[in-house]
């Protein structure tokens, strides 16, 4: 690593989705040097990431204005794996490894989508929902293709509605929530305008598609890439023909950087004070690892972390209210579309938990913890590092991950070299070669 590829800022933003985007803009216009940095090609995150849903463009159009307008250094393609000492961050892209330096840090990582296994999940054309939406976003045809939705959560209707715009077949949203716990989150809807809003445009959008709450996926079939699903649809059998199976249990935090920079995680979460400040001085967060609750809340808690680490405080101060509001949302969310138990019982004893390293539900049933299965098993030890079977198997057995250790994402030869040299540099440095 040169010196070129040093940078020095007063705020550092990991995460150029809509949080993110919210943190730098407020933190420029304070006057404070601003760099964010995010692993995609370009900015938007999840939900902006290359073409967005019609209501959201006049607000990704907007943030993206903003943004433009300061004078803040935008890093894309850049993946933070390290920090190599506090107020350092190692970040990889394609061919190089740069070296950021910060004052204060705001992480705005976002969330993934929650997987959970059932015989058929690994085939080709099974997907999740926000998944196949990505890849539809990035070119792959749905024209005439046959897609069940399934899993958990609004995003399978914002899905629904992408694919089916892009000319998919939807034949049936399935949602394993029960349908009176539906009808209780559309009348709590009411609390937040904006949202009854979105939830109407939808509705629009997929007014002839059929949703069964109660309902989920037991199987899904073929040879080579899936042909069929077997839905339980309140409580009966039901096998359906389709091309695509797009299959997301709601949404997990991406909490392995707030966790390895030291920050106290609560209840699955990073926990913040009033301006998302997390425990450790200096580093804030701010969007989904701090709860899951949609594009608004993420935008109010960007823009308050950006003024707290640019020390405006009373400016963040005067969106505490809305921010508190949109976190009510957020625990209904939770409430509404948590998982049954009848989810449990899905996985037979040769359905695949971690698929990158081929571990059955039935090896892992002989352990009683994530450590013990990893280390008996290499569970969680592939190349998504537990980010899919950590989740699944926390609700499966309720397994807590142990603690995260560098590189947070795998990396190139090089890097892990670049990463080992610094820290014998510093065995060495501290009296310990
Ligand atoms: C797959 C998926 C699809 C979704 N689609 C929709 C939709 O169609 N409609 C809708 O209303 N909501 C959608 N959501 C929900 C939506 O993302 C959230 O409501 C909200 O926009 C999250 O904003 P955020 O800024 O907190 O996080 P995100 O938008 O997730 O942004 C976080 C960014 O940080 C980057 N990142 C994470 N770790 C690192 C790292 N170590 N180094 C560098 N960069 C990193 C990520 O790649 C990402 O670009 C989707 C969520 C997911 C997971």
């Amino acid at each position: 690593m040169d010196s070129k590829s040093q940078n020095l800022f007063d705020v550092l933003v990991v995460g150029g989705g809509p949080a993110g985007m919210a943190a730098a803009v407020r933190a420029s216009e304070c006057g404070a040097q601003v760099g964010i940095l995010d692993d995609n090609p370009t900015l938007g995150g999840q939900i902006w990431r290359g073409d967005s849903p019609d209501s959201a463009l006049d607000e990704a159009a907007k943030w993206r204005s903003l943004l433009r307008s300061q004078n803040v250094s935008v890093l894309c393609g850049k993946r933070v794996f390290h920090q190599p000492a506090p107020g350092v961050l190692w970040a990889e892209g394609n061919e190089d490894l740069i070296e950021l330096r910060y004052k204060n840090l705001i992480v705005a990582t976002g969330a993934r989508e929650r997987y959970l296994p059932f015989p058929g999940w690994t085939l080709p054309n099974v997907m999740g929902a926000g998944g196949l939406q990505a890849m539809v976003k990035s070119g792959l045809p749905i024209a005439g293709k046959r897609v069940v939705v399934a899993g958990t959560g609004p995003l399978l209707l914002a899905v629904a509605a992408y694919l089916r715009k892009h000319g998919a077949v939807i034949l049936l949203i399935c949602e394993q929530a029960p349908f009176r716990a539906i009808l209780r989150f559309g009348a709590s809807l009411l609390k937040w305008p904006a949202k009854i809003a979105q939830g109407l445009n939808l509705r629009k959008e997929i007014a002839s598609v059929p949703l069964a709450a109660n309902s989920w996926p037991v199987a899904a079939k073929g040879r080579g890439a899936i042909e069929s699903v077997v839905i339980s649809r309140a409580g009966k059998l039901q096998t359906i023909e389709c091309d695509y199976l797009a299959c997301g249990f709601h949404l997990v935090p991406n909490i392995e950087l707030p966790t390895l920079l030291g920050c106290e995680i609560r209840g699955g979460y990073v926990f913040t004070n009033e301006f998302q400040q997390t425990s450790v001085p200096g580093i804030f967060c701010a969007g989904e690892p701090t709860g899951i609750g949609g594009v608004e809340l993420s935008l109010l808690e960007g823009q308050i972390a950006g003024l707290a680490a640019a020390n405006s405080k009373s400016r963040a101060q005067a969106l505490f209210r809305k921010r508190d509001k949109m976190r009510r949302f957020a625990r209904t969310l939770d409430r509404t579309f948590a998982l049954r138990p009848e989810l449990k019982k899905l996985a037979t004893p040769d359905t695949l938990v971690c698929r990158c390293e081929d571990i059955s539900y039935g090896r892992l049933q002989q352990h009683s913890s994530w450590r013990s299965a990893k280390l008996h098993t290499r569970c969680g030890m592939g190349p998504c590092q537990g980010r899919i079977c950590g989740p699944a198997t926390q609700f499966l057995f309720r397994w807590t991950p142990d603690s995260v250790r560098p590189p947070i994402f795998p990396v190139r030869v090089d890097s892990l070299g670049a990463t080992l040299s610094k820290e014998s540099d510093q065995l060495v440095a501290g009296g310990l070669g």
